[in-house]
Protein backbone atom coordinates (compact mmCIF):
# COMPACT_ATOMS: atom_id res chain seq x y z
CA UNK A 1 0.00 0.00 0.00
CA UNK A 2 1.35 3.48 -0.81
CA UNK A 3 0.97 6.19 1.67
CA UNK A 4 3.74 8.13 0.16
CA UNK A 5 1.45 11.06 -0.81
CA UNK A 6 -0.70 10.75 2.25
CA UNK A 7 -1.17 12.90 5.55
CA UNK A 8 0.91 12.55 8.11
CA UNK A 9 -1.81 11.43 10.71
CA UNK A 10 -2.09 8.83 8.42
CA UNK A 11 1.19 7.86 7.99
CA UNK A 12 2.14 7.99 11.53
CA UNK A 13 -1.70 5.20 11.88
CA UNK A 14 0.39 3.28 9.22
CA UNK A 15 3.78 2.75 10.98
CA UNK A 16 2.30 1.87 14.13
CA UNK A 17 -0.10 -0.32 12.96
CA UNK A 18 -0.23 -1.06 9.16
CA UNK A 19 -3.08 -1.15 6.82
CA UNK A 20 -5.79 -1.31 9.26
CA UNK A 21 -4.35 1.66 11.41
CA UNK A 22 -4.41 3.28 7.94
CA UNK A 23 -7.59 2.35 7.29
CA UNK A 24 -8.88 3.50 10.51
CA UNK A 25 -6.89 6.82 10.12
CA UNK A 26 -8.21 7.63 6.91
CA UNK A 27 -11.72 6.91 7.81
CA UNK A 28 -11.23 9.00 11.15
CA UNK A 29 -10.19 12.08 8.48
CA UNK A 30 -12.98 11.47 6.33
CA UNK A 31 -15.83 11.73 9.05
CA UNK A 32 -14.91 14.20 12.10
CA UNK A 33 -16.55 12.52 15.52
CA UNK A 34 -17.48 9.11 13.95
CA UNK A 35 -18.37 6.52 16.75
CA UNK A 36 -17.20 2.73 16.72
CA UNK A 37 -19.43 1.23 14.38
CA UNK A 38 -19.32 4.15 11.54
CA UNK A 39 -15.62 3.26 11.09
CA UNK A 40 -16.07 0.12 11.20
CA UNK A 41 -18.68 0.09 8.17
CA UNK A 42 -16.83 2.73 6.18
CA UNK A 43 -13.99 0.47 6.86
CA UNK A 44 -15.05 -3.10 5.84
CA UNK A 45 -12.82 -3.77 9.44
CA UNK A 46 -14.41 -6.43 12.14
CA UNK A 47 -15.61 -3.67 14.90
CA UNK A 48 -13.25 -5.14 17.58
CA UNK A 49 -9.99 -4.55 15.20
CA UNK A 50 -11.63 -0.78 14.79
CA UNK A 51 -11.87 -0.83 18.70
CA UNK A 52 -8.06 -2.29 19.47
CA UNK A 53 -6.72 0.80 17.21
CA UNK A 54 -8.70 3.41 18.18
CA UNK A 55 -7.91 2.67 22.27
CA UNK A 56 -4.42 2.22 20.62
CA UNK A 57 -4.08 5.64 18.80
CA UNK A 58 -6.37 7.29 21.91
CA UNK A 59 -3.61 5.46 24.06
CA UNK A 60 -0.74 7.35 22.32
CA UNK A 61 -3.06 11.11 22.10
CA UNK A 62 -3.21 10.74 17.88
CA UNK A 63 -7.37 10.62 18.78
CA UNK A 64 -9.25 12.41 21.32
CA UNK A 65 -12.76 10.75 22.63
CA UNK A 66 -16.21 11.65 23.67
CA UNK A 67 -18.69 10.08 25.66
CA UNK A 68 -22.23 10.55 23.97
CA UNK A 69 -25.58 9.03 24.35
CA UNK A 70 -26.87 7.46 21.42
CA UNK A 71 -30.69 8.89 21.24
CA UNK A 72 -31.99 6.29 19.26
CA UNK A 73 -30.34 3.44 21.44
CA UNK A 74 -30.10 5.06 24.63
CA UNK A 75 -26.46 3.71 25.31
CA UNK A 76 -23.12 5.74 25.09
CA UNK A 77 -20.88 5.93 22.31
CA UNK A 78 -17.43 7.53 21.93
CA UNK A 79 -16.83 9.72 19.05
CA UNK A 80 -13.69 9.84 17.82
CA UNK A 81 -11.81 12.32 16.09
CA UNK A 82 -8.27 12.88 14.83
CA UNK A 83 -5.75 14.94 16.43
CA UNK A 84 -3.57 16.13 13.62
CA UNK A 85 -2.18 18.99 15.61
CA UNK A 86 -0.35 16.25 17.92
CA UNK A 87 1.40 14.61 15.09
CA UNK A 88 4.65 16.18 15.24
CA UNK A 89 4.59 16.08 19.03
CA UNK A 90 4.19 12.29 18.45
CA UNK A 91 6.86 11.87 16.13
CA UNK A 92 9.27 14.09 18.19
CA UNK A 93 8.52 12.07 21.30
CA UNK A 94 9.84 8.95 19.41
CA UNK A 95 12.84 10.44 18.37
CA UNK A 96 13.82 11.65 22.19
CA UNK A 97 13.14 8.14 23.03
CA UNK A 98 15.50 6.60 20.34
CA UNK A 99 18.01 9.26 21.18
CA UNK A 100 18.16 8.18 24.30
CA UNK A 101 18.28 5.09 23.94
CA UNK A 102 21.02 5.49 21.72
CA UNK A 103 22.95 7.75 24.61
CA UNK A 104 22.72 4.59 26.76
CA UNK A 105 23.64 2.59 24.65
CA UNK A 106 26.62 4.82 23.84
CA UNK A 107 27.12 5.43 27.67
CA UNK A 108 27.29 1.91 28.13
CA UNK A 109 29.77 0.99 25.13
CA UNK A 110 31.74 4.00 27.25
CA UNK A 111 32.01 1.98 30.45
CA UNK A 112 32.93 -0.93 29.83
CA UNK A 113 35.53 -3.30 28.36
CA UNK A 114 34.28 -6.46 26.16
CA UNK A 115 36.12 -9.51 26.02
CA UNK A 116 35.35 -11.94 23.23
CA UNK A 117 37.01 -15.29 21.98
CA UNK A 118 36.62 -14.32 18.34
CA UNK A 119 33.88 -16.36 17.60
CA UNK A 120 30.82 -14.87 16.42
CA UNK A 121 28.61 -17.96 18.14
CA UNK A 122 29.95 -17.07 21.70
CA UNK A 123 28.78 -14.28 23.74
CA UNK A 124 30.77 -10.95 25.07
CA UNK A 125 31.31 -10.89 28.00
CA UNK A 126 31.92 -7.78 30.16
CA UNK A 127 35.53 -7.12 32.28
CA UNK A 128 33.83 -7.71 35.22
CA UNK A 129 32.38 -11.01 33.54
CA UNK A 130 35.70 -12.27 32.22
CA UNK A 131 37.54 -11.80 35.70
CA UNK A 132 35.34 -14.27 36.63
CA UNK A 133 35.78 -17.03 34.15
CA UNK A 134 39.47 -16.33 34.04
CA UNK A 135 39.45 -14.76 30.64
CA UNK A 136 38.62 -17.74 29.23
CA UNK A 137 35.12 -18.00 27.41
CA UNK A 138 32.79 -20.28 29.39
CA UNK A 139 31.27 -21.34 26.12
CA UNK A 140 34.35 -22.84 23.79
CA UNK A 141 37.49 -22.36 26.92
CA UNK A 142 38.99 -20.56 24.39
CA UNK A 143 41.08 -17.26 25.91
CA UNK A 144 39.22 -14.31 25.69
CA UNK A 145 40.44 -11.11 24.22
CA UNK A 146 39.55 -7.64 24.43
CA UNK A 147 37.53 -6.36 21.70
CA UNK A 148 37.68 -2.96 20.42
CA UNK A 149 34.73 -1.52 19.98
CA UNK A 150 35.78 1.82 18.95
CA UNK A 151 33.41 1.68 15.51
CA UNK A 152 30.93 1.16 17.46
CA UNK A 153 31.24 3.96 19.15
CA UNK A 154 31.77 6.21 16.60
CA UNK A 155 28.93 4.67 14.63
CA UNK A 156 26.54 5.44 17.82
CA UNK A 157 28.23 8.80 18.07
CA UNK A 158 27.20 9.55 14.31
CA UNK A 159 23.42 8.45 15.06
CA UNK A 160 22.98 10.47 17.92
CA UNK A 161 23.99 13.82 16.37
CA UNK A 162 22.04 13.00 13.13
CA UNK A 163 18.64 12.66 15.21
CA UNK A 164 19.75 15.58 17.69
CA UNK A 165 19.95 17.72 13.72
CA UNK A 166 16.44 16.22 13.28
CA UNK A 167 14.80 16.89 16.36
CA UNK A 168 15.83 21.26 16.09
CA UNK A 169 15.39 21.16 12.34
CA UNK A 170 12.14 19.24 11.75
CA UNK A 171 11.06 18.99 8.38
ZN1 LIG B 1 33.96 -18.97 22.77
Amino acid sequence: MKIEYEDPFVKIAGLLGGEEYIRVARALLNSENATDEEIASATGLKINAVRKTLYDLFGKSLITGVRVRDLKRGWFVYRWRAQKDQVDGFINGQKKKALDHLQKRLDFEEGHQFYSCGKPECRKLTFEESIEVFFKCPECTQTLKLIDNDHIKEALIWKIQQMVEEINNPS
